[in-house]
């Protein structure tokens, strides 16, 4: 059951794919008593019955550095009773210090980073620039790297490089990377094929050089088959997502509009808890739209993200949804052949 708490909808980076509505609208800082007792609740209603995992994330979370500690030293309170936390960050306000504060709460650190300098820095800036990126970011990080997962986003001109962005990020000393898709992408036949011939040469980098390197991207390690993250109404297959305003949304895609104009899209907030029955419902409308308009039964990663942040912005949700849908298959076709143990067909 992943809560995903949104600590704020400020940032220190202003990256060209990042959907989120930042620093433009009235800011927005997630109150701290509250969200501890949001928190408590979660774990209270959940814990025991359920693994929960609790994902710390901004904007930039390292901004509010004592409201991230606070959350996250109750969230280590938590640990007896199964409740794991980690935190997303772009890695610019790390030091070691903090680095090593974290880990001894049992957060995970996740650094959002895209591979190697020019395709990283190509979608990935600072704001008021600077220079490169990536090296600012790999030095504030102080070699703090080994318990470190990478969270690598794939676009279309920047997939040809994905070999590059695997040894990079390893040379750095990531162990972990999570490969995710630009959801906004509209995937055209050329990248999708260029996709497709990256992905074959990662799978030989793979077999030659990738031993001590792991790989995730959540469905992408299923089986193939059907994907309870897109299939099944089980609600601990959907993400719950506290906004940094106080409210429950059912996706964190709605947070392309500002906080202002979400009204239609809040489950619940800190005070009221949460509208489960509202929050299925709009899962339940993305579940029938996006299975009307797949001719193909199998998703590795469901497209639900694609269609919730299309229906934020006024858009008909088809074409995203599709062009999402046909890239994932190709990942997690991919992947799958990748960590197929040996021998399997
Ligand atoms: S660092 Fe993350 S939150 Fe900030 S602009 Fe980039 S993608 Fe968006």
């Amino acid at each position: 059951m992943n809560l995903l708490v949104f600590l704020s909808n400020r940032c220190n980076m202003t990256c060209d794919y990042c959907f989120l509505d930042l620093n433009g609208h009235a800011s927005a800082v997630l109150d701290e008593k509250a969200a501890l007792r949001a928190l408590d609740a979660h774990v209270a209603k959940f814990a025991g019955a359920r693994r929960v995992h609790v994902t710390l994330i901004g904007g930039e979370p390292f901004i509010h550095w004592d409201l991230l500690m606070s959350l996250a030293r109750r969230l280590h309170a938590h640990a007896g009773r199964g409740v794991s936390a980690s935190v997303v960050t772009n890695g610019t306000l790390a030091t070691p210090e903090r680095m090593r504060a974290l880990a001894a709460l049992g957060v995970g650190v996740t650094v959002s980073l895209d591979g190697d300098a020019a395709a990283n820095d190509a979608h990935r800036a600072l704001i008021g620039g600077g220079g490169p990126a990536l090296g600012r970011i790999l030095e504030k990080l102080g070699g703090e790297l080994s318990g470190a997962d990478a969270n690598f986003t794939v676009c279309e001109d920047t997939a040809p490089a994905l070999v590059r962005g695997f040894e990079a990020l390893r040379k750095a000393g990531f162990r972990k990377l999570k490969l995710h898709l630009k959801i906004q992408e509209r995937w055209t036949p050329g990248g999708l094929a260029a996709l497709g011939v990256a992905l074959d040469g990662l799978g030989r980098w793979w077999r030659a050089a990738g031993k001590g390197l792991e790989l995730g991207n959540l469905g992408s390690l299923r089986p193939a088959g059907p994907n309870p993250h897109c299939d099944s109404p089980d609600p601990a297959y959907q993400d719950l997502v506290l906004g940094a305003d106080g409210r429950f949304y059912p996706c964190y895609s709605v947070f392309a509009e500002p906080f202002s104009a979400l009204g239609e899209w809040a489950v619940g907030d800190l005070d009221g808890g949460v509208d489960w029955k509202r929050r299925e419902r709009l899962h339940e409308e993305a579940r029938a739209f996006i299975h009307a308009r797949l001719s193909r039964a199998r998703h590795y990663r469901c497209p639900r993200e694609a269609y919730f942040l299309a229906r934020a912005a006024g858009e008909d949700p088809a074409g995203l949804v599709r062009s999402f849908h046909e890239a994932d298959n190709l990942l997690g076709d991919a992947l799958s052949r990748l960590l197929a143990p040996a021998g399997a067909p």
